[in-house]
């Protein structure tokens, strides 16, 4: 019993190691990450069998192949066959040919059948696909075995079908858990690109706001321009003024479109961070204006340069800077400061807003915590996590009624790295 219930936790085990990788990698990897926890774990469960019947062993290793096949695809199936194989071979005993036998049909099964069309399956189909399957062999083990070698129902029956049993529970019981795993992501994943759209279009109303007023002064000036009587030198400043204008009103629209760019992938590239911050004001400053607070700029060091992904770099201040205007009523101010201190690259962001209490601090990231009757409670959440992408971290200072400052430190990269 007890060696049933440690091999059903070196399956479920590599479940979860997986799944924390499989959350801050790359695709790429996805697959040698997964072809290497399932290989632990058939190996483990291999050398913890929940029996050791006249050289064959009854564990649970095929759960873990029949999982990296499925979610890792064919080579990793072949690669995890490989695997059994040569370790299965070296473990020794009478039990090999069967163990050949079983694999090579599971093998074929999962390449030909399974792997292709598994995808498209329902959860239920899933689950229950995966038990049978696994049903299926460990009964077809146990028959070949007494074909063979004739012996093994000799064997308690208890025992017998509690292998069984197990097997077929623990498969369903895997998928289950995994698919639970990967629906988590996949929702988290959702929440980002919905806060995203909802930040979107709050700044859409003041930028449109902000781009009527040109287009309110250039009409005037037109307007003008069509009275009888005026001089040159005044049409050729009016004409020079509506240009201003639009030219404005264009690097407005122009700013909008830069953020609402749908995410490329996540590429790494050499950042001055004032230039980002700088780009971030400019964005922001419409938003601002709107309600009614003044933006200010203390960029320090004009030579801090760090490894990140810009438009994540763009979201996350736009999401403090945001949250930080929306703190301050009555008017107030926001402060950028850009410095740096022991190789770190520090971007501060002071509003005189309601500040937070050390609860509410405390709380900033969870998802779904807010104080705002329309907010989301993710604009933190997303900031934070795109930090700790680029290895850095936040610190929150606050005074009820005083104001917030946040201070994102990030590792500084001194440009000696290759740009890519
Ligand atoms: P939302 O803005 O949708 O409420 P956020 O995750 O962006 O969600 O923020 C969560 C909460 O944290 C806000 O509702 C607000 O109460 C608090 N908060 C965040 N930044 C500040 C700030 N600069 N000053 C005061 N409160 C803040
Ligand atoms: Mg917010």
């Amino acid at each position: 019993m007890e060696s049933l219930l440690i091999n059903i936790l070196f399956v479920l085990l590599p479940i979860l190691i997986f799944q924390i990788f499989y959350i801050n990698i790359d695709s790429k990897y996805k697959n040698i990450i997964l072809a290497t926890v399932f290989s632990f774990s058939i190996i483990i469960c291999m050398n913890f069998p929940i029996s050791n019947y006249q050289g064959h062993l009854f564990d649970l290793r095929y759960i873990p192949f029949v999982l990296g096949a499925l979610y890792g695809g064919k080579k990793v199936a072949i690669f995890l066959y490989v695997v059994f194989l040569v370790y299965r071979f070296y473990l020794g005993g009478a039990g090999i040919y069967i163990a050949f036998f079983d694999s090579t049909l599971l093998l074929i099964i999962l390449l030909f059948l399974l792997i292709p069309k598994y995808h498209t399956y329902s959860l239920r189909t899933k689950i229950s696909g995966t038990m049978a399957l696994l049903g299926l062999v460990a009964i077809i083990s146990l028959i070949t075995c007494q074909t063979l070698f004739g012996f093994i129902f000799h064997a308690p029956f208890i025992f017998l079908s509690t292998f069984v049993v197990a097997q077929t529970l623990t498969m369903g019981l895997s998928v289950y858990f995994l698919e639970y795993l990967i629906t988590i992501d996949t929702m988290k994943k959702q929440l980002y690109h919905n806060e995203k759209l909802k930040s979107l279009s709050e700044m859409a109303a003041s930028i449109s706001h902000e781009v009527r007023n040109p287009l309110t002064v250039t009409r005037g000036f037109i307007q003008l321009l069509k009275s009888p009587g005026i001089d040159d030198e005044k049409k050729n400043s009016y004409l020079d003024l509506s240009l201003q204008e639009l030219d404005r009103a264009e690097s407005i629209i122009s700013d909008y479109l830069t953020f609402a760019k749908p995410h490329e992938n996540i590429e790494l590239e050499l950042l001055n961070v004032t230039d980002e911050v700088n780009y971030v004001v400019n964005v922001m400053q419409p938003y601002a204006l709107m309600q009614n607070v003044s933006i200010k700029k203390e960029l320090f060091s004009n030579e801090s340069y760090i490894l990140g992904n810009k438009r994540q770099l763009h979201q996350c201040l736009i999401n403090l800077s945001k949250n930080a205007i929306e703190a301050i009523q009555n008017g107030g101010k926001l402060e950028f400061k850009v410095n740096k201190e022991n190789e770190k690259v520090l971007i501060q962001l002071t509003d005189t807003g309601v500040g937070m209490s050390s609860e509410q601090i405390a709380r900033l990231g969870v998802p779904f915590f807010t104080n705002k009757e329309k907010g989301t409670g993710l604009g933190t959440m997303v900031a934070f996590s795109i930090v700790k992408a680029m290895k850095g971290e936040i610190k929150v200072n606050s005074k009820m009624n005083e104001g917030t400052t946040f201070t994102i430190s990030i590792p500084e990269d001194k440009g000696t790295s290759t740009v890519f």
